[in-house]
């Protein structure tokens, strides 16, 4: 492993925008840290220079462009707490290198390193972007379980910034609310999402000691047309001829089950609206009656006491209720992955919001 000095000649662009993977001068495949997640299929497409068939959208680039310029903002939230962080030249940045497996390494350009003030020792910082949802899945279920790939490209970092496994941060903003929160992974986690992450490149590295750098010769597909990865793979078309054009029909069929007219659409927001106010001004309603039960039950020195109502007697009492709150970030440093997919679950639901 290698720790490679910054290098005044070397633009943001010309460090940070290389191909997923590629083939080195001296034969070997080298695979991007942040591509670590990405399908071994993506990744020999990349390596062997094809074409990419779905170009990002201008929407995606917008994403991932902010997605960079909001990274300093959180490390300056993080000198605001105090920390001691150091964070990586944009112009000029760290270059790691990793052997995963023979004839294969991993590269990158840490963040930031730093220590954290719960802790004194340096350690990575990986900082990422995330909308609402990913931030919220992120905070609940911990790195490893909803970003596995982050977790093994901040062990990448480690390992090659200081030749071993320690704790390392994950520090991650919500775009939505602009909050940013950190999760710490211990170093014996750190380090088993990396040799998880050297076991999955380990198969790519055969398939090129057998194949060589032969572009026709395509590893297994990682993923198939329903997931996400494959949605959003820019070799989609090349991998899965005409799945792109059968994806977007899906999308649409399942957007509009049933044809329904800009008109009727209207009538129903109106009659949105009239329910929801109409609901409010009752809701007020019954926020005030409760109040004046309330002041009378105290006047009475009472907890609890019968009432004639207009149907039947009722009984007006004062309840307690408790709430309780899990501290995920802690509940998450104390459990390992695997406990945890036990204990905190996943369901998914979808409604419809008018705002
Ligand atoms: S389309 Fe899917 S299976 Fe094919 S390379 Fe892309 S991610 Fe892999």
């Amino acid at each position: 492993m290698t720790l490679s000095q910054p290098t005044q000649t070397r633009s943001r662009s010309a460090a940070y925008d290389r191909p997923a993977a590629k083939f080195t001068d001296d034969g070997r495949l080298e695979v991007r840290a942040s591509a670590l997640g990405q399908c071994r299929r993506a990744l020999w497409y990349a390596a062997t220079d094809q074409e990419v068939s779905n170009p990002m959208t201008d929407e995606t680039k917008l994403v991932l462009e902010a997605g960079q310029a909001l990274e300093p903002v959180v490390v300056r939230a993080m000198q605001r707490r105090f920390w001691t962080v150091a964070p990586a030249d944009p112009d000029a940045p760290w270059r790691v290198e990793v052997e995963a497996v023979p004839g294969l390494t991993v590269t990158g350009h840490p963040d930031t390193t730093g220590a954290i003030e719960l802790f004194g020792d340096e350690s990575v910082i990986e900082v990422k972007t995330r909308g609402p949802e990913a931030f919220k899945r992120w905070q609940t279920l911990g790195a490893e379980r909803s970003h596995p790939e982050s977790v093994a490209q901040a062990a990448c970092y480690t390992l090659g910034l200081y030749g071993d496994f320690r704790e390392t941060v994950i520090a991650t903003l919500d775009t939505g609310s602009r909050r940013w929160d950190y999760e710490v992974i211990p170093a014996a986690r750190i380090e088993r999402a990396w040799d998880r992450a050297c076991e999955r490149l380990a198969p790519l590295a055969e398939h090129h000691e057998v194949h060589g750098a032969d572009p026709d010769a395509l590893p297994e597909r990682d993923f198939t047309a329903a997931d996400w990865q494959c949605r959003r793979c820019p070799y989609l078309n090349a991998c899965q001829p005409g799945m792109a054009e059968a994806n977007e029909a899906d999308d649409l069929d399942e957007e509009t089950p049933e044809p329904v007219s800009d008109h009727d659409a209207q009538a129903a927001l109106h009659e949105y609206e009239r329910v929801q106010q109409e609901l409010k001004s009752l809701d007020a309603d019954k926020r005030g009656a409760l109040t004046t039960l309330q002041h009378w039950l105290r006047g009475k020195g009472e907890a609890k006491a019968r009432l004639e109502g207009s149907a039947k007697t009722r009984t007006v009492g004062m309840v307690t209720s408790r709430r309780y709150a899990v501290d995920h970030k802690r509940l998450n440093a104390l459990l390992e992955p695997e406990q945890r997919a036990e204990i905190v679950t996943e369901q998914t639901s979808e409604y419809l919001r008018v705002s």
